[in-house]
């Protein structure tokens, strides 16, 4: 039997789905609570195409992989187990969860944490797909400073374009807009936007263009081009939270219009008990930083949730009428010295503990 085979087969506290910054996250402070965890994982993040992670304090400009790479060897440093798999369905069983994997093999938790992130849809523009991470940029705090004080321009694709032309505009003063029959300012925007000095271009963009593997500008439908060291695009951002829906855990449309996300409780917790979301699935704005502390976080929840349950089965043991407590207060109250085990002459003057003299030291040792 492989090594990943018996890690699938053995009965886990916590299944991660997502080994992203969210999941790892979690998976260390699970590992280092000494839970048994595995971390599901399809290998495609988010940020896969970008050359650096920005932001993250320490980890200035690393690469995507190499982050991960790292966040891996920290989790599995504290024993969690990672399999390079995708999971397709996810049940309630009676021990927990049961996730099944992309090729029939299945694994069981526990609880449950979703960090499976999001799928940024692009617009349907020639050219534009092959630019994305890389000329082709959604947000000015991964990608600002890089392109700073360059020709910027913005694709209009819905009411959050101006707003994000304007952002743009604190990183450079050469920001073009277009509205690509998309986005229609109200008189005050176009007032904001000039004040700004921000052109706006009307019409339709027609392809996004390169060179040799770089972004050189945008063709517009009348054949007009325009030069452009970069194009930002607010994408559509749909959580990847489907496995959740058999749970009865559904994406929810964020207000905005910028897509949907499972809408998480405190911690990460969700409505349905024993199953947690952090990072992008439930965040869209979640920056690396974010998602990995949304992780931290839903893992502290999890374990406390799990020490609430072990602590529950404790205390029923200790109380229930057949316990090892129960049967020997019983025998005390029977037998008195005589019981099993016993010397009269042993316990002369020195009774044996009662429940609550144990209670006591069972308080002063903790
Ligand atoms: C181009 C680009 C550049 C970015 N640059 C930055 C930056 O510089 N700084 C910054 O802070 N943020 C940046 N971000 C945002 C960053 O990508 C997210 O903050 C981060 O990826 C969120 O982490 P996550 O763990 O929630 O999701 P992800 O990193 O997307 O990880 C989710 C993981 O779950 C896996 N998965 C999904 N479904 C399944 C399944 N069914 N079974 C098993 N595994 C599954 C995926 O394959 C993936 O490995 C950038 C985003 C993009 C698009």
């Amino acid at each position: 039997m492989s090594p990943t085979d018996r890690t699938l087969q053995e009965r886990h506290d916590v299944v991660v789905i997502g080994g992203g910054p969210a999941g790892l996250s979690a998976a260390v402070t699970l590992g280092r609570a000494l839970r048994s965890v595995v971390v599901l994982d399809a290998g495609q993040p988010r940020n896969a195409p970008a050359q650096g992670v920005h932001g993250f304090l320490a980890c200035e400009g690393i690469s995507p992989a190499a982050l991960l790479d790292a966040g891996r060897a920290d989790a599995e440093s504290y024993g969690a187990e990672f399999v390079r798999a995708e999971a397709v369905r996810v049940q309630r069983v009676a021990e927990g969860f049961a996730v099944v994997l992309a090729d029939g093999r299945g694994v069981v938790g526990r609880r449950l944490l979703l960090a499976t992130g999001l799928a940024d849809g692009l617009p349907a523009i020639p050219g534009l797909r092959e630019q994305w991470g890389v000329g082709v940029v959604h947000c000015p705090y991964c990608h600002g400073y890089e392109i700073r004080g360059q020709h910027i321009g913005v694709l209009g694709t819905g009411p959050m374009s101006i707003h994000q032309t304007l952002l743009f505009r604190q990183w450079s003063e050469h920001v073009t807009l277009f509205l690509n029959d998309t986005v229609a300012p109200t008189d005050e925007e176009w007032d904001t936007l000039a004040a700004r000095s921000i052109r706006v271009v009307d019409g339709a963009v027609a392809s996004v263009d390169q060179a040799d593997g770089v972004l050189t500008g945008v063709t517009v439908r009348d054949g007009t081009t325009f030069g452009l060291d970069a194009l930002a695009v607010g994408t559509r951002m749909e959580a990847r939270g489907d496995l959740l829906a058999p749970l009865g855990l559904a994406p929810q449309d964020h207000p905005s219009g910028m897509g949907h996300s499972i809408v998480p409780g405190p911690m990460g917790s969700t409505a349905v008990p024993g199953v947690y979301v952090a990072g992008n699935v439930s965040n869209l704005s979640a920056q690396v930083v974010v998602a990995a502390a949304e992780g931290t976080m839903a893992g502290a929840a999890i374990n406390a949730d799990l020490v609430a349950e072990e602590t529950a089965w404790a205390l029923d043991g200790y109380r229930g009428p057949f316990s090892a407590s129960s049967e020997s207060g019983v025998s005390e109250r029977v037998l008195g010295v005589r019981r099993h085990g016993l010397d009269d002459g042993q316990v002369t003057g020195a009774s044996a503990p009662s429940d609550s003299t144990r209670r006591e030291e069972v308080r002063s040792v903790g």
